[in-house]
């Protein structure tokens, strides 16, 4: 187990937690009764969609939305579907939440099986946008106009503090990672595979076959902008992605599912990710995907009181959810609570202009007069005037607010808002 508390934390630098190399397999979590899957497409009660309450589905089988859709999700249980119901998630974001009660008999489907044998880019999207780690969408550019992907960076660091899935991945799962690198390159026809590392595990990402680079273990080296920058030499410009210049980012354990689906002829379904307790304290698990929050606090009797807080993510970059119901994404790799006497403050107070979060900014965004535009709800003067595009969503003005002012929440909003309005405007044209 992993020690340290983020509430003694006082000011950066921030290192990234450095994974035990003793740190044995993640203790499995099982869900006790149910699972809830998201499916990426908002549920409307007047579509005739394919699957239907009380049917029996089997661990690894395609649940399609319906015929006019590419949305699904893949069962990471056998059991009986027991709801189907709309979701919204935080910053505008729609489901199909479908709940499977669990079944004590676990049957394979074996349908994957059969494209094992002839990988292929319609394999990959068709079946598994839902493995542990997250494919990202980047990687397989969906228009002709979109740049091509020339490069892939495998993330083998993780992105907030506190958390050790990829590094985990890089020093248990070496050989699937070096399968699915492989796979990737013989689908994509991409040779410029790069792993980056922290430099303890540096020999264990070299095994991978794909060219490494280290990491500075200092937060936030390991977010994809800074990677760019400082071990890619390609400054990322505000507004544009990193798919934009050509890099596609992809987890390390994505690679290493990846590996395991066609090596095993099945997808896997279990998360790596950690438990951050109350007292700080990270705790490497793995979960089903889908499984409750409930049944990892119950795993470490946790009591959750009145004002408690629940967060997806990590401490820096995580996001607060407000039911223990929420279940276990592919790309979740972090469940934390905290106290309700140890939460960060968050004030209305005013900025004093104090330029703590300028000095801490990896972007040099002139935060101090952003924040007076975000909290106006002048957004677009934000974007125009303060660089609120260069943003690289690190959390860190947040963490060292005098004022305890919601920065970087701020910052989201603003994003989401904007973008709401572009999406409006372009659909009214
Ligand atoms: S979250 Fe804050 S500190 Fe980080 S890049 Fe954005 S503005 Fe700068
Ligand atoms: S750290 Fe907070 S109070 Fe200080 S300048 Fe930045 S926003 Fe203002």
């Amino acid at each position: 187990m992993i020690k340290r508390s983020f509430i003694g934390l006082t000011k950066p630098l921030l290192k990234y937690e450095a994974l035990d190399v003793k740190t044995p397999e993640p203790s499995v979590i099982q869900p006790s009764k149910k699972v809830t899957l998201f499916l990426n497409k908002a549920f409307d009660f007047k579509d005739k969609i394919l699957f239907n309450i009380g049917d029996n589905v089997k661990t690894g089988q395609k649940l399609s939305y319906n015929e006019n859709s590419d949305a699904y999700v893949i069962s990471t249980v056998t059991g009986t579907i027991s709801s189907i119901t709309p979701f919204n998630a935080d910053y505008g974001k729609t489901y199909t939440a479908i709940t499977i009660d669990v079944s004590e008999n676990e049957e394979i489907d074996e349908q994957f099986s059969t494209f094992v044998k002839e990988p292929n880019i319609d394999t990959v999207k068709d079946r598994l946008a839902f493995i542990p780690g997250n494919l990202p969408a980047g990687l397989f550019p969906s228009t002709d106009t979109s740049p091509p992907i020339e490069t892939i960076v495998i993330s083998g660091v993780d992105r907030d503090l506190f958390i050790t899935t990829n590094q985990h991945t890089v020093l248990a799962d070496g050989k699937a990672i070096k399968h699915g690198v492989q796979i990737l390159k013989q689908i994509t026809g991409i040779n410029n595979i790069i792993i980056v590392s922290s430099d303890h595990l540096m020999q264990d990402a070299g095994l991978t076959g794909a060219e490494v680079r280290i990491v500075d273990p200092v937060y936030p080296a390991s977010l994809p902008h800074l990677i760019m920058r400082d071990l890619l030499g390609q400054v990322v410009p505000a507004g544009k992605s990193c798919e934009d210049l050509g890099v596609a980012f992809i987890s390390a354990e994505a690679v290493a599912s990846f590996g395991i689906a066609f090596s095993k002829g099945q997808i896997p379904v279990y998360k790596r990710l950690n438990f951050i307790n109350k007292d700080g304290s990270s705790t490497p698990i793995s979960a089903r995907i889908g499984t409750p929050i409930r049944d990892i606090l119950n795993a470490f009797d946790v009591t959750l009181n009145e004002k408690d807080r629940l967060i997806i993510g990590g401490p820096m970059t995580g996001t607060a959810v407000y039911s223990d119901d929420f279940p276990i994404l592919p790309d979740t790799d972090a469940i934390m609570v905290q106290d309700r006497d140890n939460i960060p403050m968050v004030s209305d107070y005013p900025c004093i202009n104090c330029g703590e979060c300028i000095r801490i900014c990896p972007a040099n965004i002139p935060i101090n007069m952003l924040v007076r535009f975000l909290e106006a709800g002048q957004y677009e003067e934000a974007a125009h005037q303060y660089d609120l595009y260069s943003c690289i969503e690190c959390g860190l003005c947040s963490f060292v607010c005098v004022s305890k002012m919601p920065v970087f929440h701020y910052i989201k909003l603003a994003k989401y808002e904007l973008g709401r309005i572009t999406t409006a405007e372009a659909t009214n044209a």
